[in-house]
């Protein structure tokens, strides 16, 4: 969403912004001041009514509550807005094929009368019928001025208009599919790409599913702040842009949560590039604003599905998300797989006889 407050207007919404922020638990970062924003400058009706519930309840808002409010009501929000425009692009181009449509009747209309004054011609023709049929095709021939002209006029209109609507729909897409802060997919976008894939016929088959989720990140936030927290998920992204070939999903799919889809990766590869990101992370260093202060220790924990024949997104997600949880429980920073991903990645390369039970190696 653009905002169109002028300087001095928006001065003034910061000025009523700041004392409803100090109510908050939430810290003055930009996603919280995105929110009361958009609230004061009352453009978000919906936000207003769950923020004016909490101010009339007295109850401050949390860091967490104000991240899911976020989701909510600006990344939904823009959501919404793009659905809404390819839906009306949808329409006008239908109605503009209808259009074509008619004038493809009038014009074989015209065909017609043009066959029929032509073999009226052929026989013997009177002076009278001659006139008749240069009335006849006179009067047909108006008819197809004004249809051609009403036709050009409709086009140029519906030009016009598709323009404007293809250029607003790209600007949507990008605010309703990209992350703003670390410039890959959302959640949405993700979905949306991966099942596009899904759809033309790749399928999950063979596909490797990576999902990451930054090690205590609420500490990172409470000792360094939040835009601390913002600068390590973006070069957290940008380590995951890095590792990545170009036909590879990367999205942000939550607060500090990524997801990497790679299409027919078997589970050892993916499970080096998940390592590789892992240690690339671990061994990097942010350096603190405005200071010489440099944060290192920054960890990430990965799980890993490998998607089977039939397999949905939401049950590959699902067992992702089991194999982070592992990694989790069993220390952090480390990369787990799915139980099921490692029995079959077993079966399909067995391993080399002389390691199997009754051989003895040589
Ligand atoms: P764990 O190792 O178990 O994953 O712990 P954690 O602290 O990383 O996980 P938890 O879910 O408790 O906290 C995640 C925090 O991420 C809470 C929320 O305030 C913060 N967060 C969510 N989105 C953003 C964001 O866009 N920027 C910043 N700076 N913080 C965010
Ligand atoms: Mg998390
Ligand atoms: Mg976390």
């Amino acid at each position: 969403m653009r905002y169109i407050e002028s300087k001095e207007q928006s001065s003034e919404l910061l000025r009523l912004t700041l004392p409803l922020m100090a109510r908050q638990e939430a810290a003055y970062h930009p996603v919280s001041y995105t929110l009361w924003y958009e609230h004061v400058a009352g453009i978000n009706p919906p936000l207003s009514i769950a923020l004016n519930a909490r101010l009339d309840a007295n109850e401050p808002l949390t860091e967490d509550e104000v991240y899911r409010l976020y989701m909510r009501h600006v990344s939904e929000r823009d959501a919404a807005v793009l659905d809404t425009l390819q839906q009306r692009l949808q329409t006008l181009l239908d109605d503009t094929a209808q259009t074509f449509n008619s004038a493809g009747e009038d014009t074989g209309q015209f065909a017609r009368t043009l066959r029929t004054s032509r073999s009226d011609l052929a026989e013997e023709a009177t002076a009278a019928k001659v006139q008749q049929v240069i009335s006849r095709l006179l009067s047909e021939a108006q008819r197809m001025e004004t249809v051609t002209q009403i036709l050009t006029e409709k086009l140029e209109v519906r030009t016009t208009e598709v323009k404007a609507l293809t250029q607003k729909l790209q600007q949507a897409q990008t605010e309703a599919l990209i992350d703003p802060l670390c410039g890959i997919a959302n959640r949405r976008g993700f979905v949306r790409e991966a099942k596009a894939m899904i759809e033309s016929g790749e399928g999950l088959n063979g596909c490797a599913l990576v999902l990451a989720d930054v090690d205590h990140f609420k500490q990172i936030n409470d000792n360094y702040g939040h835009l601390l927290g913002d600068k390590v998920l973006r070069a957290i992204a940008t380590t995951l842009r890095g590792q990545v070939q170009d036909r590879f999903l990367a999205a942000r799919i939550g607060g500090e949560e990524f997801a990497l889809l790679l299409p027919q990766t078997p589970l050892d590869k993916a499970r080096e590039v998940a390592e590789r990101i892992r240690s690339a992370v671990a061994r990097g260093k942010i350096l603190r604003d405005q200071t010489t202060e440099i944060i290192g220790a920054i960890t990430v924990s990965f799980g890993i599905a490998v998607g089977g024949e039939g397999d949905t997104l939401e049950m590959l997600m699902f067992r992702a998300d089991q194999a982070l949880y592992s990694a989790k429980r069993s220390g952090r920073n480390q990369v787990c797989v799915d139980s099921l991903s490692t029995a079959e990645a077993q079966q399909s390369s067995p391993l080399p006889l002389s390691h199997q039970a009754g051989f003895a190696s040589v």
